[in-house]
């Protein structure tokens, strides 16, 4: 394995924050931002190209650097292309579960494979009749005659599901929902891509059917029940990254914008210098500064293993993820025609952005989780929990 030459593994805390940006920021300059408008063509990232990222050691991050470092590596990539950030959000989120509550043989199997990279990871939480309440997951896993389980079920919208080797999948057992890692190559598992989606089309999202898989007693995460707590901690991860990610698009769509501001005249001036169009770039540069500031200041309480953190994750989530969305339509509007086109890049993170209001627990949830943790905080009740909605504050809700 080539040593990591754009990401740093010391810890983020010794390190400032331009200095964690530096390496991320140039390789994505040089290598991933110029080919993403072609990866989204093609509806994928080929192999050479998840075998570069693993030469930068940015697969094995959530483990390695610090979480503030993954976070500013996560907003880098997410600038230069969503659907190689998501890959690498399932893929942390696996190797995040495998590492915290895998068992000893899974580790030794897994842990140095997925952490180089040379083994990629997704997260199976999602069913035809279960997203945002994950309490609804209809997947089953049954004690197996001669011990182990007998895996079934149906996921849907697994990014990275085309690819990856290890399986992060939530399905119901006697004692409620279970976690379990399963190797794709397990007998009875079959994968099928997902093609024309709206956005992050290069994520090689595929839905994965489980009929009858059989799986050793150590490819239960934790204990069995757990599921729902392991659910909660591994999409803290993914939020985080998909709040950085979604900081990078709006940092793509300001300097999209303000060069196409400095260079398309209209009317015998630079666009630039009409107002209204400086009205959209200074939205995009104030949410930027604010949704960065809260991004770094969830991944600051990360590393300090204060459990404030998730609904820190909650709000930096949210706002990183409306501004995305804001920032490329007014991206896409500053360059007119152009920006409705595949010539601009803007119009790919139009589609991306809209992704991220939806995956890691909707804008619609994070309303409700930070909603909830004010007023608990406050000390009124908790609001009467209702058919669909998250049960806990604490992100147990995708
Ligand atoms: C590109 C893409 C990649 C994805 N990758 C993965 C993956 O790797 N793994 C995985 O497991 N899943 C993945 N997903 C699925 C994603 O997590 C779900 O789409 C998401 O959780 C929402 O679930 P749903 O689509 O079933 O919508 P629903 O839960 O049916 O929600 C529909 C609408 O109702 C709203 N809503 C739902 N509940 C409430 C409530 N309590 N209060 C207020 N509003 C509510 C939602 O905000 C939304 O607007 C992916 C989805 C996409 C689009």
């Amino acid at each position: 394995m080539t040593p990591a030459a754009t990401f740093s593994a010391t810890p983020s805390s010794d390190v400032d924050e331009a200095a964690l940006r530096a390496g991320p920021r140039a390789f994505v300059d040089a290598e991933l931002a110029p080919r993403a408008d072609a990866f989204d063509e093609a509806a994928e990232i080929p192999e050479w190209f998840l075998t570069s990222l693993a030469e930068q050691g940015m697969w094995g991050a959530v483990r390695t650097g610090g979480m503030v470092a993954f976070g500013v590596l996560h907003e880098e990539v997410g600038r230069g292309c969503s659907s190689a950030r998501s890959l690498l959000t399932v893929h942390s989120m696996a190797l995040y579960a495998l590492d915290r509550w895998g068992s000893a043989a899974m580790r030794e199997r897994w842990l140095d494979p997925m952490t180089e990279g040379g083994r990629l990871g997704a997260f199976c939480l999602t069913e035809p009749g279960a997203g945002s309440d994950i309490t609804a997951v209809a997947a089953t896993a049954r004690p197996a005659p001669g011990g182990g389980w007998l895996l079934d079920g149906h996921k849907k919208w697994v990014t990275g599901g085309e690819r990856a080797d290890l399986l992060l999948v939530f399905a119901r057992t006697e004692r409620g929902v279970s976690a379990f890692l399963v190797p794709a190559d397990t007998p009875g598992l079959t994968r099928t891509p997902v093609r024309g989606l709206l956005g992050t089309r290069a994520a090689l999202t595929a839905e994965i059917r489980f009929d009858g898989c059989r799986l050793p007693a150590e490819a239960l995460l934790g204990a069995e029940g757990m599921g729902t707590a392991i659910a909660a901690g591994v999409l803290d991860i993914g939020r985080y990254s998909v709040a950085s990610g979604s900081v990078g698009i709006v940092q793509a769509c300001l300097d999209a914008s303000v060069h196409h501001a400095t260079t398309r005249r209209q009317g015998g001036v630079l666009i630039g210098r009409h107002q209204l169009i400086q009205k959209m770039i200074t939205e995009m540069a104030v949410n930027l500064r604010a949704a960065r500031a809260l991004c770094l200041r969830a991944g600051r309480l990360k590393e300090a293993g204060d459990p404030a953190t998730i609904v820190e994750t909650c709000a930096a989530k949210y706002l990183a993820s409306v501004s995305a969305m804001r920032a490329a339509t007014d991206a896409v509007q500053i360059h007119g025609a152009s920006g409705c086109s595949a010539e601009r890049s803007v119009a790919r993170y139009f589609r991306d952005a809209k992704i991220m209001e939806i995956i890691e627990g909707s804008s619609q949830i994070q309303e409700v989780l930070i909603a909830q943790h004010a007023l608990t905080a406050a000390g009124g009740a908790r609001p009467a929990a209702r058919a669909g909605a998250p049960a806990a504050p604490e992100g147990s809700t995708a």
